[in-house]
């Protein structure tokens, strides 16, 4: 399990910290995001690298591919 999920929203800044949560008993991501029910994601979405750096909040990169980790809401 990669240590980082980041909201797939543009316009959320939800990220979940795999280490900071197993404190308070969370070891899976929520899903979907529990601020504004996107999809939350693991993965980079070109490359499929997990995310392994905690992602920036203001340009979510991936650090492999440098492609953006979130996208337009769908809706
Ligand atoms: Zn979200
Ligand atoms: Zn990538």
């Amino acid at each position: 399990m990669p240590p980082f999920a980041i909201c797939s929203n543009k316009l959320c800044v939800y990220i979940f910290d795999m280490l900071e949560n197993t404190e308070s008993g969370f070891k899976i991501p929520p899903q979907p995001c529990p601020e504004c029910m996107s999809r939350v994601i693991l993965y980079c979405l070109s490359c499929h690298a997990p995310i392994l750096e905690k992602p920036s909040q203001q340009d979510p990169r991936c650090a492999g591919c440098d492609a953006p980790l979130k996208q337009d809401p769908v809706r």
